[in-house]
């Protein structure tokens, strides 16, 4: 059997051990230490736009803990993109509160602006206000964020960025992760950059991120006993974990650039099949870290997406599904939804492709062969 390649997978970039054995030689063994303050300064520094930064043990806390300092309470809504990994959308149901679905849109697959602004009219003269948009870039796609922003603006509701695909992508030349009232980051093992686990809580207003950091460590009041008057969670990244950050945010820029040669080396093998077809960024202003390579499969060219997929596994190579939409999901059943369709679409016909830094020409040459192999028994 040939090796396995997998959809995307961690790629050290040779300085990650130094700071972790830093890490073992001072003992600084604990979710605190030098490498998390380091780490934290690193993406400040990358991010810009005077931007404040919580380490955290992964996205999905950061998620949770932007809901928390947002107030989000049982009983509110909170509107979400319905084309997402679950994580984004599980915080709003620790809180109580109630995901407000919302569709996607061709250009980007992202949060369609459009629908966004029906649905915060509707719920308005539902009698409830969303009390945050959650909206994401997938696959490292920007999302329309002059128009979403706009309207957020409008009906001041507050945007959390879900960027955990997205570091290294920017949109307008501003880097996605500095747009949200705050915005979150992933670095589980499969993101562009991977601290094994982990993520980020981002935002420029310092007394959040003040707040994240205490409600990250139990919430424990200014006293020489144990004190607590609020709820507090175990939510802060290890110094060891955040060793491995600091390593790997050395090589970011060049993770970008190689997930980018990835799309284009999909893109022209590609160009003329008329089953395939990649999603272009729509304009100069949207610049993607590819961190995924997508496709959609034209659903009258005589084979399908699964069927692709299959073949690929076949040759022990991994592909996935997009990501199945949330309304569509028995999780959130019965969650009001506003859309067209878009993302339904998309999720029947796209698939995502090997893509991780580390592939090399051979293997993007194996996945093609097997898949120009396939395509031409089947659509002829
Ligand atoms: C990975 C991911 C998350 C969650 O991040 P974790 O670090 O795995 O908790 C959230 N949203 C999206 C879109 C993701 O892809």
């Amino acid at each position: 059997m040939n090796n396995k390649i997998w959809l995307s997978s961690p790629h050290m970039g040779g300085t990650e051990e130094k700071y972790v054995k830093e890490a073992f030689d001072t003992n600084w063994i604990a979710p605190l230490g030098p490498n998390v303050d380091g780490f934290e300064k690193d993406l400040e520094n990358y991010l810009g736009n005077e931007v404040h930064v919580a380490a955290l043990s992964s996205g999905t806390a950061a998620l949770h803990l932007a809901l928390i300092i947002l107030g989000v309470k049982a009983g509110d809504e909170v509107i979400c993109q319905s084309m997402t990994f679950s994580a984004s959308a599980n915080p709003i149901a620790y809180q109580g509160a109630m995901p407000v679905f919302v569709d996607s849109e061709e250009r980007t697959w992202n949060m369609s602006p459009e629908y966004l602004e029906q649905a915060i009219q509707d719920r308005v003269s539902k009698g409830k206000k969303p009390k945050a948009i959650i909206v994401v870039h997938l696959y490292g796609m920007p999302a329309e964020m002059d128009r979403i922003m706009e309207i957020a603006d409008k009906y001041e509701i507050p945007v959390v960025e879900d960027a955990a695909e997205a570091l290294g992508s920017s949109y307008k030349g501003r880097k996605l992760g500095t747009f949200g009232a705050m915005s979150i980051l992933s670095f589980n093992g499969n993101k562009i950059i991977t601290t094994s686990g982990g993520g980020a809580l981002v935002s420029t207003n310092e007394e959040w991120i003040r707040k994240a950091r205490f409600l990250a460590t139990q919430a424990r009041d200014n006293a020489p006993h144990y004190q607590h008057s609020h709820i507090g969670y175990n939510y802060r990244m290890s110094n060891i974990c955040a060793g491995i950050g600091r390593g790997q945010m050395e090589v970011l820029q060049e993770r970008v650039a190689q997930r980018r040669q990835n799309y284009s080396y999909y893109a022209d093998t590609f160009a003329s099949n008329n089953a395939i077809i990649l999603p272009d960024e729509p304009s100069s202003d949207f610049y993607s870290n590819r961190w995924l390579t997508t496709i959609l499969v034209d659903p009258a060219s005589g084979t399908d997406r699964e069927e692709i997929r299959l073949a690929l596994g076949k040759e022990n190579i991994e592909s996935r599904p997009l990501w199945k939409p949330m309304h569509l999901q028995p999780i959130f059943e019965g969650a009001p939804f506003y859309g067209d369709g878009t993302s339904e679409k998309l999720f029947n016909n796209g698939l995502c492709l090997p893509s991780g830094s580390n592939l090399t020409t051979d293997d993007l040459a194996r996945v093609t062969t097997i898949m120009k192999r396939y395509l031409e028994n089947v659509t002829a």
